[in-house]
């Protein structure tokens, strides 16, 4: 049984109080048990505050990327190290603003993955296509070689303990999702793709959808078999959306 997650991306937006008042509402109005995990993911100098104001509640704390190496002269960096030390349980890697903005490829987003597992974060990764690759065709490919960098550097073992999130660049931040059916195809084809190095790990793995899910269409994309729940960017910074999401994914 898959327990599904409703992750909140928070990305860089609003100030220290504005990132305190969300956490207190989402506090406030999480109801003491969620069929869904619930994690959220504030920018990097917040992150220390909230872990404070999440600890021993059921809100989950994760960081944005993390840095490849363990330490050293790496400037602007953050180490996955660092993370847990404040008190992160999760980060993402590979988020496509990462992969798109900031040139992080498939290895380095590999080695992200390995260096959160070798401090015992649990690595959410980001995979997805761009438009140009979805209207020619080339969705699986993309994916496929997203996928394969991670469990050519660490094993298809290492994916029981990540998760993996399907997010078209074209639905991230655009107000266009995809329909249930067409994040149902490329869920379905991450778990064919794991189960073809092992059945066992594909069947475990959670692979969560994002890409403008709202309230208004969280619950028929995560009614999808394939669907473990979702990543959400614009959505999370309203705690009202954001627990109505939550709410939805309970329900699946
Ligand atoms: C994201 O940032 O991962 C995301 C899915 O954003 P949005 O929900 O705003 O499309």
């Amino acid at each position: 049984m898959r327990r599904p997650i409703v992750a909140g991306n928070w990305k860089m937006h609003g100030t220290r109080a504005d990132n305190a008042r969300l956490i207190e509402e989402l506090l406030g109005g999480h109801p003491d048990r969620a069929a869904a995990e619930c994690l959220v993911f504030p920018p990097f100098v917040y992150l220390q505050e909230i872990g404070r104001l999440v600890r021993d509640t059921p809100i989950g704390l994760g960081a944005q990327s993390v840095c490849a190496e363990a330490q050293g002269a790496f400037t602007g960096e953050v180490s996955a190290g660092m993370l847990k030390d404040v008190g992160c349980s999760h980060v993402l890697v590979g988020h496509s603003e990462r992969r798109w903005i900031y040139h992080e490829d498939d290895q380095l987003v590999a080695r992200k993955f390995a260096a959160a597992q070798s401090k015992s974060l649990v690595p959410i990764l980001c995979v997805g296509e761009h438009l140009w690759d979805r209207e020619n065709g080339r969705t699986e490919e993309v994916v496929s070689r997203q996928l394969d960098a991670v469990i050519d550097l660490c094993g298809v073992a290492a994916l029981e303990s990540g998760i993996i999130a399907y997010e078209p660049m074209w639905a991230i931040g655009t107000g266009r999702t995809a329909t249930p059916e067409q994040a149902q195809a490329v869920h379905a084809f991450i778990r064919e793709r794991i189960g073809g190095r092992d059945a066992k790990i594909a069947k475990a793995t959670r692979v969560l959808y994002g890409g403008s899910v709202k309230a208004s269409n969280a619950a028929e994309l995560f009614a999808q078999p394939d669907v473990d729940g979702g990543l959400i960017g614009g959505a999370s910074l309203n705690a009202e959306e954001f627990l109505a999401i939550l709410a939805a994914c309970g329900s699946r």
